[in-house]
């Protein structure tokens, strides 16, 4: 299957990401954990990234439409894969099309995690992220780690990621309604948007997930 995710920051897509692309055997694709793998491994898109993504701007797509082409690019890609932060507008939506188109391929479902936005504000506040591995996510209210600031997988150090400061959410949210949301209605045009209520408990979400990709 081909999926992609979509929602506001903070509504839980990396969880959910992670837990659907273990379950349908399918890689997960984040643009933002590459980018964020690009920057501790030092490399020029990395550094050429880093000032937009710490603001909470988009990372301009010349950027990052290619990264993520190379990524789906790859052998374990070519059943599907589950993208998770791109597209993250419609310019990105319509290259994926295009790559898709040219491959043969197509998307099958679009997941639009749906979450108010006071909610999200106080999930991200919270969250905590373990320096090692970016997927292991923590809430110091809703999922914390046994020992605080320790991540329980691999003892790596929990920290508030830097575009996950209130300034910066607050800008996140702003550039998502405004270049993300339009993605919405583009593939709802073509028929392939779910919506899922992203409140609740982890599993409930994902079941909710799942039952949308049955039909
Ligand atoms: P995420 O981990 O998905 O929240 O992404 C973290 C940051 O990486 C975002 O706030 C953006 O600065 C950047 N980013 C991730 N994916 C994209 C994308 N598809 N287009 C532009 N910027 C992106």
């Amino acid at each position: 299957m081909r999926i992609v995710l979509v929602g506001p920051p903070g509504a839980g897509k990396g969880t959910q990401a992670t837990v659907l692309a273990e379950t349908l055997s399918i890689p997960h694709i984040s643009t933002g954990d590459l980018f964020r793998a690009n920057i501790s491994q030092g490399t020029e898109l990395g550094r050429r990234a880093k000032a937009f993504m710490d603001a909470g701007d988009l990372v301009p797509d010349e950027i990052t439409i290619g990264m993520a082409k190379d990524r789906m690019e790859q052998a374990d890609a070519a059943g599907g894969f589950l993208l998770d932060g791109f597209p993250r507008n419609v310019s990105q939506a319509e290259a994926l099309d295009e790559m898709l188109k040219t491959a043969g391929m197509n998307l099958d479902a679009v997941l639009d995690l749906e979450v108010e936005e006071d909610e999200v504000v106080k999930r991200l506040a919270g969250r905590r992220t373990c320096r090692k591995d970016s997927s292991h996510i923590f809430h110091v209210a809703y999922r914390p780690s046994k020992v605080e600031g320790i991540c329980d997988i691999d003892g790596g150090e929990l920290y508030v990621r830097e575009d996950q400061t209130e300034d910066a959410v607050r800008n996140r949210l702003e550039v998502y309604h405004t270049q993300t949301e339009p993605i919405i209605d583009y593939y709802k045009a073509q028929g392939l948007v779910s919506t899922i209520p992203a409140l609740g408990e982890v599993k409930d979400v994902t079941q909710r997930a799942m039952d949308a990709l049955k039909k």
